[in-house]
């Protein structure tokens, strides 16, 4: 059967990864969290002491980020790729505020992004894939046969965020919540390179008032009339 990239971009916590894996696995396809990328960076600052404050020390990172080394392993357990920077498992500590409250000034950066642009093409080179991330369909993979751009309300972006993290028991407030996720779509609709935007040719989905099975069955229904064409 032919092989397409999929590209999924939109806002934070959408929910459009957890659409992307489910897609993904659902067709065998090989699912890639380019916003894992991004925070495998900004964790990589924050452990290298990179961060001045809020201030980031540029020629620090601009100079190391040839040794950054961000991988995919398959966790047997969740059945979902894991996050490793430099061969350390960091997937728990990505997700955190932390690094959540950071990553956006990082993922301003150019060299950051070319960098990070570069091995995102090479990985979907084969085709066969799942994208997710913000500029997948707008410059990584422009010409992506499939091009999908989710959004929904800050209120249940935050809420389901919210929501993840008390699940995994970690520490969360709802209020900083909302008002990270709104600055992340501040500056990532704002920043000089590759904003996110949608492409002119991608597919809306407001999924505010739809439940994750229903998501599902919407993305199918794509990718069935995406490999029909
Ligand atoms: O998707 P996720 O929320 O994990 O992404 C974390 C951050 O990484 C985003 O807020 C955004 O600043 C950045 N990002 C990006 N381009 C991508 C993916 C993520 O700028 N393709």
């Amino acid at each position: 059967m032919k092989k397409i990239v999929i590209a999924i971009d939109g806002h934070s916590s959408s929910g459009k990864s957890t659409m992307a894996k489910d897609l993904a696995k659902e067709i065998g396809y090989t699912y890639i969290d380019t916003g894992a990328m991004y925070r495998a960076v900004t964790l990589y600052c924050i452990q290298h002491g990179f961060f001045e404050g809020e201030k980031i020390k540029e020629e620090e990172l601009k100079a190391s980020i040839h040794d950054i080394d961000i991988s995919f392993r398959l966790n047997a357990e969740t059945g979902r790729p894991d996050t490793y920077l430099n061969g350390v498992n960091v997937e728990k500590e990505i997700r955190g505020m932390e690094v959540a409250d950071k990553v956006s000034p990082v993922a301003t950066l150019g060299f950051v992004r070319r960098a990070l642009v570069a091995k995102q093409q090479e990985m979907g080179k084969a085709k066969g894939i799942v994208m997710d991330g913000r500029d997948i369909g707008t410059t990584v993979f422009p010409n992506a046969e499939l091009k999908i751009f989710v959004t929904a309300s800050s209120q249940v972006r935050a809420q389901r965020r919210f929501d993840e993290l008390k699940e995994k028991g970690m520490p969360a407030d709802f209020d900083a919540i909302l008002k990270n996720v709104e600055e992340r779509d501040y500056i990532d609709t704002h920043r000089e390179t590759s904003p996110l935007r949608k492409a002119d040719d991608a597919i809306t989905l407001d999924n505010s008032e739809m439940t994750i099975p229903e998501q599902k069955a919407w993305l199918m229904e794509q990718y069935q009339k995406a490999i029909a064409e």
